[in-house]
């Protein structure tokens, strides 16, 4: 377990604790004015804008399930976003892992059977260990109540589950539509709480005991305070589009923030909401942050010149049964390892580029771009389509200068590979499904490195936010991807959401219960 502290020597919190003094008379001091966190007395004085029980800031996944909980256990909740659109990353989202449900969905195997406990092992497996087995048994554990939670609260599913990537032929569920959970869960905080939009969180008030009194968020030019009766919690999301943290925190990739950036923009994502200002305000206040260091990038589903025509390739390479080979028409990675594996892979291509193969009976598959869809980018060049492999492979050496021989005997070694159910880079079998329906069709993707943070805040099992002593700090919760460690370096994607929709909803039941 890796946890990094924010400090060198004694913490802030410890400091203050050790000089007896409280926040307000450091900070009237001026000793932390660069940095300091707002006390109750300080910055504004006494007076509070508004005030209620609870103070959601995020309006994700983690966000609405913390909110809507609170509400539902009859707190008064005002929930912040700083951007204008609502929901997040997550009102681009559909998938969610989990084990069961009351949907009663069937696994698409008959040998193939789902628990928490199969979950959980291959969460570690795909972390490689490196994720907390305490956060992620509680995410585990709780991942089909949180389903039948979401579909208590209107959500709707297919009813066909999709293979997951990095397990053994399980599948996860897909919301119906993207951003599914925002769009049913938000219209409830909206109606029973407070909404405030375009309003972006800036510090947290703490009293001289040290607890989490309320927060100061800034509204257009003015600075303003809202108190928190029982709670704030922090759901504000990754930390991608950092450009301090980011590259302070990962391994060096030339533009990564920029890529980032721009990836999230193509998928009509406001630019650059993920700035990790709520992991910096709550690490000024003492909190502790942990697995910095884990940051996922993954294969994108979009070409240069299709992200500035604003189009994203979501799907394409999202399934993974699909045959992936480099510009030399080779297979270079286990297509059914999860995504920062396979990134892993694309990243140690000397061009960064692959090539997703796709036929006939992979295209209808339900994530898959339809047809029609298909259709558009074989008119724009962006990928070819032949009624045989020797055709696609022919268009594909003439658009793409993949050697035509090289692909046609890679699908030969691949389907001779899947009729004898053993894969030469050790695919599940229950994802080895022959290229052999026609259509077939070959198209590039770019890694532009969709960063998915996975350090933050070190929340415990209750979502409480915890100092750099391990202490809790009373009044501040924290849940979804702005926390860390319930990950590790690399999750299933499905994870994130099912994850942050079970601490939020830990979070906001726990924030309830707080008595000042
Ligand atoms: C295109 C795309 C598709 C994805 N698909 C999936 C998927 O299918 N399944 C899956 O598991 N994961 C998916 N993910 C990962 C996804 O990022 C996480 O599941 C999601 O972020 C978790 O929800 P969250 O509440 O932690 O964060 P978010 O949903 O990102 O919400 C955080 C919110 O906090 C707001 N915020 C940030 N700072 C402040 C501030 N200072 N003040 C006020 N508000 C603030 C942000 O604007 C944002 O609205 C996808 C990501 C992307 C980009």
């Amino acid at each position: 377990m890796v946890a990094q502290h924010s400090g060198k020597g004694l913490s802030r919190r410890s400091f203050i604790a050790a000089a007896g003094l409280g926040t307000a008379g450091i900070l009237g001091a001026g000793a932390l004015s660069a940095c300091a966190p707002t006390s109750e007395s300080s910055a504004g004085g006494n007076t509070w804008d508004q005030e209620t029980d609870v103070v959601v800031v995020g309006s994700g996944a983690a966000g609405v399930a913390a909110a809507v909980t609170a509400l539902e256990s009859g707190a008064e909740v005002i929930m912040l976003e700083k951007e204008e659109m609502i929901g997040g990353a997550t009102s681009a989202t559909v998938q969610y892992c989990a084990p069961g449900s009351s949907l009663g969905i069937a696994q698409n195997f008959p040998d193939v059977e789902d628990s928490a406990d199969l979950m959980f092992e291959h969460a570690m497996n795909v972390s490689g260990n490196t994720a907390d087995p305490a956060l992620v048994r509680i995410w585990c554990d709780n991942a089909s109540d949180a389903i039948d939670w979401m579909v208590e609260h209107g959500c709707e599913f297919k009813e066909k589950l999709k293979l997951s990537e990095g397990r053994q032929g399980q599948g996860k569920y897909i919301a119906k539509t993207a951003g599914e959970l925002t769009t049913k869960l938000v219209p409830i905080v909206q109606e029973q709480g407070k909404l405030l939009s375009k309003c972006a969180f800036e510090e947290l008030v703490v009293d001289d005991s040290g607890r989490v009194v309320g927060l100061v968020y800034r509204d257009g030019d003015d600075a303003k305070r809202i108190k928190a009766r029982k709670a704030v919690i922090l759901c504000t999301g990754p930390w991608s589009n950092d450009e301090t943290m980011v590259p302070r925190h990962m391994n060096p990739l030339p533009e990564t923030p920029k890529a980032a950036g721009e990836t999230f923009a193509s998928m009509g994502m406001p630019y650059g909401p993920f700035t990790g200002e709520a992991v910096r305000a709550a690490q000024r206040i003492g909190a502790n942050v942990r697995h910095m260091e884990y940051l996922m990038s993954e294969p994108c589903y979009s070409t240069a010149e299709l992200m500035e025509q604003g189009v994203a390739v979501a799907g394409i390479t999202r399934t993974v049964n699909q045959v992936l080979v480099s510009s030399e028409g080779a297979r270079f990675t286990d297509e059914g390892a999860a995504r920062g594996a396979v990134a892993n892979d694309v990243l140690a291509l000397p061009d960064n580029v692959f090539y997703p193969i796709l036929d006939g009976h992979i295209v209808p598959d339900q994530v898959n771009p339809a047809p029609e869809v298909l259709d558009k980018w074989i008119e724009g060049g962006f990928v070819v389509k032949g009624d045989t492999v020797e055709e696609m492979a022919a268009n594909a050496e003439q658009t793409f200068g993949i050697p035509q021989a090289t692909l046609v005997e890679t699908i030969k070694r691949y389907n001779a590979g899947c009729a004898a159910g053993a894969d030469e880079f050790g695919k599940d079998p229950h994802f080895l499904s022959p290229i052999d329906t026609p259509p077939f069709y070959a198209g590039p993707v770019e890694t532009c490195i969709m960063l998915y943070t996975h350090g933050g805040l070190d929340a415990d099992e209750n979502a409480r936010v915890k100092d750099v002593d391990g202490n809790v700090i009373p009044g501040l919760y924290a849940a979804g991807m702005c926390t860390g460690g319930q990950f590790g370096q690399d999750t299933v994607s499905g994870d994130w959401q099912i994850s942050s929709v079970v601490f939020g909803r830990i979070a906001g039941r726990n924030a309830v219960a707080e008595t000042a």
